[in-house]
């Protein structure tokens, strides 16, 4: 059965290659009809941030990425966070030592720092380790004694020298790495807990994990990882590995960072991050005004697509199509103006109904009398196609909501007449007596009366909007006047005539 997990550190907000990698093993897990599992890597105490579980809960939540088992919705597998499985992982190193794939060292914190000064590019290594106070170049009797006195260590993998480890990538085919050049990296530290390469390997084993979709940043511990599902031996167990591509800064140029965000104006997290030390809140996606299945959508086109030219994809369709074979190997480049472009075809999309909840806040924020929820529907109506974010609706649409206090002057061209305000005196007299209020009546009934009066359409029209709106834009005059209702149009002819 297809188990995949997505095991984030809590360490801070969610940036975009996160979600990305959580929504691309959730699509293969739904595309699969498997289960998808959020475990919490928290192993790291000194790493650890208090908020950042709930940020992510909340992320996944808002993206609409359900988690089939997660620490607030334990399955048969849990805990899932590993803190709460620290019990569990001893035997495993142990096991590994008395096997001689790993080792106890004893080197105090004070004596690695020594270690770095004396040699700038340390590493705990097979080029070292006989020199370095362990279990593999102390005698065997004082390894035994330093254990009964309880006094502190860690547990080494042993690399072995000289060796090729290699595996099948999903995304990237046969990857090979030496491990001649790869340290000897801690699996328990001295406080019992494991380290992430030994604990991301018992769990995902004995999670029943089958494939595991993380980041490009993994591949260069993927050999550790290797070597010790063949050390436990559970090779015939291991999940299969897919290291998904970067995500570029837009101009290609290097990995996409937080400071690219700060610097270019553009959100890199999933939702607003507040940092519990300093309080300051790197932006997110969400606040700035992205509907989650923009935000998703766009994710999953960062690298990924299925091999048409389309570009807008519900959930649904994603599940349906999402494949492997279809993730690329290059890296994806951000580009935030293809984001908003997701976002405004989007909004387009959406119900008005499933924008009204923000439209009506947004509305709140700027007049103090309630707004009929049925006119906010209508004007969304007219004004959707419009909207890059929710929140471009009071710009475009406050008009409909209070009476515009400036004219566009300058863009009543030609010179204003005696002629075009009697034009309008009388337009405003016949409106009041008008039965068939509907944009078509309108428009038919406007024109005549432009007919009769021998003025071009054009020198009157645009004087009209700017009556109704305040400026030159806005949807088709005659819907605006639909909309705004006969008692007000006329108020507002009324009002602007000089
Ligand atoms: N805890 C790792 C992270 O924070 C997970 C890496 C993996 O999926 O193996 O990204």
């Amino acid at each position: 059965k297809v188990r995949v997990r997505f095991a984030p550190s809590p360490t801070g907000g969610l940036h975009l290659g996160g979600v990305r990698t959580a929504l691309f093993n959730y699509l293969f897990a739904r595309h699969h009809g498997g289960d998808f599992i959020l475990r919490i890597e928290d192993t790291d105490q000194t790493r650890f941030v208090p908020g950042a579980e709930d940020y992510i809960t909340e992320c996944l939540d808002w993206c609409g990425i359900k988690a089939d088992e997660s620490p607030n919705n334990p399955g048969s597998y849990g805990p899932y966070r590993q803190s709460e499985r620290k019990p569990s992982y001893r035997q495993y190193a142990e096991q590994l030592v008395a096997a001689g794939f790993a080792y106890y060292a004893f080197d105090t914190a004070e004596e690695l720092e020594e270690q770095r000064k004396v040699h700038p590019n340390f590493r705990y290594s097979h080029e070292n380790r006989l020199g370095l106070r362990n279990s593999l170049s102390l005698p065997a009797a004082e390894t035994v004694a330093l254990l009964a006195d309880g006094v502190a260590h860690t547990i080494r993998i042993k690399m072995p020298v000289d060796e090729t480890v290699s595996f099948e990538d999903m995304i990237r085919g046969r990857v090979s790495f030496e491990t001649s050049l790869v340290d000897d990296k801690v699996l328990l530290k001295a406080d019992g807990m494991p380290t992430y390469h030994l604990a991301v390997v018992v769990d995902d084993k004995n999670m029943d994990i089958s494939h595991v979709f993380r980041g490009e940043e993994w591949l260069p511990s993927a050999p550790v990882h290797i070597l010790l599902w063949e050390y436990l031996g559970w090779k015939d167990t291991m999940p299969s590995w897919a290291h998904l591509p970067l995500i570029l800064k837009p101009d290609g140029n290097g990995k996409l960072s937080k400071r690219d965000g700060d610097r270019l104006g553009f959100p890199v997290y999933a939702m607003n991050w507040a940092d519990p030390k300093s309080g300051d809140v790197t932006k997110g996606f969400r606040e700035m005004g992205f509907l989650p299945q923009a935000f998703v959508n766009m994710l999953a086109l960062l690298g990924w697509n299925d091999g048409t030219e389309q570009e807008l994809f519900t959930e649904e369709e994603l599940i349906a199509k999402f494949s492997v074979e279809r993730i690329s190997k290059a890296g994806a480049k951000f580009d935030f103006e293809k984001a908003k472009w997701f976002n405004h075809e989007w909004i387009k999309r959406a119900s008005n109904a499933a924008l009204l909840p923000q439209v009506k806040q947004l509305v709140e924020e700027h007049v103090a009398v309630a707004i009929a929820d049925d006119y906010l529907l209508e004007i969304l109506t007219l004004v959707k196609e419009r909207l890059t974010f929710v929140s471009d609706f009071w710009g475009q649409a406050s008009f409909f909501i209070e009476r515009p206090s400036t004219f566009d002057v300058a863009a009543v061209k030609p010179k204003w007449s005696a002629e075009k305000t009697a034009f309008f005196q009388q337009v405003a007299l016949k409106f009041d007596d008008f039965e068939d209020w509907q944009a078509s009546s309108l428009e038919v009934f406007f024109k005549e009366e432009i007919a009769a009066s021998g003025m071009k359409v054009g020198e009157l029209m645009m004087p009209f909007r700017i009556m109704l709106v305040g400026g030159k834009f806005g949807p088709d005059v005659f819907q605006i006047v639909s909309c705004l209702g006969k008692n007000e149009t006329v108020a507002r002819i009324h009002a602007a005539l000089p």
